[in-house]
């Protein structure tokens, strides 16, 4: 992949602190730092959370890594997925441009699938 774009701890970026990215949690959807991961992996809540390595989460198809952020256009966050025009949507992006659209998808349906097939990929390489 021809970005090396490093990402930022989500947790501690919220604290305004920088710290960078060692891993990606499928179920929260945020970055972690090193420090920031091992009370996630601790934590009663989120332990059984599967995680994939920032480097990983750089081979996800774009539109994955666009989910968590929100639309350009419209500045809503993206909840639907256009397989026809291949790209994320916001709600506002679907009556606009994807009006005759048919093979509409819940992005967090897309993103269940990727999170498994992610999965499957980590286990075969281990
Ligand atoms: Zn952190
Ligand atoms: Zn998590
Ligand atoms: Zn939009
Ligand atoms: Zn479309």
């Amino acid at each position: 992949m021809a970005s090396s774009e490093q990402h930022i701890c989500t947790i501690c970026n919220d604290d305004g602190v920088s710290n960078l990215a060692v891993s990606w949690c499928t179920e929260c959807e945020v970055f972690l730092c090193g420090d920031c991961e091992k009370p996630h992996s601790k934590s009663r809540l989120s332990r059984n959370h599967k995680t994939m390595s920032a480097e990983d989460y750089q081979k996800l198809p774009t539109f994955i890594q666009e989910i968590s952020s929100k639309c350009r256009d419209h500045k809503k966050k993206f909840e639907l997925y256009c397989s026809y025009h291949v790209c994320p949507c916001c709600v506002q992006c679907v009556t606009d441009k994807h009006k005759k659209c048919q093979e509409m998808k819940t992005l967090s349906g897309v993103l269940q699938q990727v999170k498994s097939s992610a999965s499957v990929q980590l286990l075969e390489k281990i």
